[in-house]
């Protein structure tokens, strides 16, 4: 089948991939993502990237694959960090959603009312549902407003947050902060902890940049760290996205997947999706 294969130098290639044996689904379309694009360079040769993904199931049913899954019933499950859990590193998207099938997996039904592409949202939306778990309510910073951004932006407004957004590409920026916020959370790899009143939030929501770790103790700030999702908030997600304002991705064929990466990392495409 055709799929988007790392070579030796970890660069993607547009090729053939050995499909998946056993029962299948049909790749409907598959977002690429930050994470997906850190392990270019440096994914091991034959890797098929892509975990934010649509796909017909052979009954006809459109479904969202679960990216990952914990046990549900260690220590670390129990205790909320369901994505530290053992059984949360083993592929459940196999080879991965940059292909034409991949192995039939466990996934959450995608409601009619969203479009192939816009689905492959939820993946990412329970990440930032799970993450906004963790922040206070009230003012809120967030710090990087691509398009995770917006999609934290989205959800704290919807709860009733009042909201603001920076980015280091000026036409990104939102409405930056009028006097200190209650938390923030960081979407990018920036610290901005000044900004945060004492005995604030911050949420570390991507590979971060240094912390003033002198500022956190003296004006008790709380950090906590979020990362990935759960099959409850993968659930949650495909049932908000009908009422969400989000931003519209550039969908492109699997065989532009370089222009697509070349879009996304320029910064000229807040999302990208592929379609096989
Ligand atoms: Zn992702
Ligand atoms: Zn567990």
């Amino acid at each position: 089948m055709r799929a988007v294969v790392l070579d030796s130098d970890g660069r993607p290639r547009i090729g053939e991939a050995p499909a998946p044996t056993g029962e299948t689904m049909r790749v409907l379309a598959c977002g690429l993502c930050g994470s997906d694009v850190e392990k270019i360079g440096r994914g091991a040769e034959g890797t098929v990237l892509g975990h934010e993904v649509v796909a017909r199931r052979a009954d006809g049913t459109r479904v969202v694959p679960i990216h990952h899954r914990p046990c549900g019933a260690c220590g670390r499950c129990l205790a909320g960090h369901e994505s530290t859990c053992e059984a949360f590193a083993a592929p459940t998207i196999v080879p991965g959603g940059f292909a034409q099938e991949i192995a039939a997996a466990d996934g959450v039904e995608l409601p009619d009312a969203v479009d192939d592409p816009t689905g492959t949202y939820v993946e990412p939306l329970a990440c930032v549902l799970r993450g906004a778990e963790r922040l206070p309510r009230g003012r809120v910073l967030v710090v990087g407003h691509g398009f995770v951004g917006r999609l934290f932006a989205a959800v704290l407004t919807r709860r009733g947050d009042e909201v603001f957004a920076t980015d280091t590409i000026p036409e990104r920026t939102g409405r930056t902060p009028d006097g200190p916020v209650d938390a923030a959370v960081l979407c990018a790899p920036a610290a901005p902890l000044e900004a945060v009143r004492p005995g604030g939030a911050v949420l570390v929501f991507s590979p971060a940049a240094p912390v003033d770790l002198g500022r956190v103790y003296r004006h008790e700030l709380t950090l906590t760290g979020s990362r990935s999702a759960t099959p409850r908030h993968m659930e949650e997600a495909a049932a908000l996205l009908p009422e969400l304002d989000v931003p519209r991705p550039v969908v492109l064929p699997l065989e532009r997947f370089a222009e697509g990466l070349d879009l996304y990392r320029s910064g000229r495409a807040l999302k990208v999706v592929f379609t096989p």
